[in-house]
């Protein structure tokens, strides 16, 4: 099926297409998924399958890595700092004691611990995962957003920050 074809979220490209399309080894595909940095669909018979936002996500990956010099921790560290809470009805008590809330230690897909409201959730479903994330977009996303007055605890938290600079 001609890639134009497939639905963004359809997970249909086996492991193998992945890693042919990205020029790694299957090895650096499953590497990526053991690091929590994608979340492939699991067929019953435990077949990996992933859809093409997946592949968009592990591209970006391999350009972090080759263009931009930077490591597994680094790309983790970068992908938590999306703020998810913006995307999950705002911050509240499940926030202020969820790791990924006070720490940066990884996507929140990846997190185990996380708020209440957010354990139960399918993460490939999820408008977090599901962001189109990159070395690109990283900074609209972690900032853009606060830009536009959608997280007001952090655009009052950077007033502060601004104040104190004054
Ligand atoms: S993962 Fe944690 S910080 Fe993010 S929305 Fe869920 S509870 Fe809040």
């Amino acid at each position: 099926m001609p890639e134009s074809n497939i639905g963004k979220y359809e997970a249909v490209l086996t492991i193998g297409t992945v890693a042919q399309k990205l020029g790694v080894a299957v090895q650096t595909v499953r590497m990526y998924e053991n690091e929590g940095l994608v979340l492939p669909h699991k067929t019953n018979s435990g077949r990996r399958l992933y859809s093409m936002h997946d592949l968009e996500r592990l591209r970006c990956i391999r350009e972090m890595i080759v263009d931009h010099g930077m490591n597994i921790s680094g790309i983790k560290r970068m992908f938590s700092l999306i703020p998810c809470w913006d995307y999950m009805g705002g911050v509240d008590d499940d926030c202020l004691s969820c790791p990924v809330y006070s720490e940066a230690i990884g996507p929140c897909w990846n997190v185990r611990d996380v708020g209440e409201k957010c354990i139960r959730a399918t993460c490939r479903e999820c408008d977090v995962y599901r962001l189109d994330v990159s070395c690109h977009t990283i900074k609209n996303i972690v900032f853009g957003r606060v830009a536009e007055g959608k997280i007001d605890k952090h655009k009052s938290l950077l007033k502060t920050g601004e104040e104190k600079s004054l």
